[in-house]
């Protein structure tokens, strides 16, 4: 179980490490927590990370580059 919550904390100090210039996109990022949205508030997404949500627009700070979806809360 350990080594399970130490690799995954390892890939994401890696996935964060690798974005050096993501800073200039993380002031943008809003982290929005769905689960208190109502109903057709709208969020944004990334396709690749759908753990990635932010209560505007703009780029994941994950990719770096890749731009969030507008989603709306169902
Ligand atoms: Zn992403």
């Amino acid at each position: 179980m350990k080594k399970a919550i130490l690799l995954s904390s390892v890939a994401l100090s890696l996935l964060f490490g690798a974005c050096g210039n993501s800073s200039t996109t993380k002031a943008t990022f809003e982290p929005c927590d769905t689960t208190k949205l109502k109903t057709g508030e709208a969020y944004y997404q990334c396709a690749m990370h759908p753990e990635v949500n932010s209560c505007k627009p703009g780029n994941c700070p994950k990719c770096g580059e890749m731009e969030l979806d507008k989603k709306v809360k169902i």
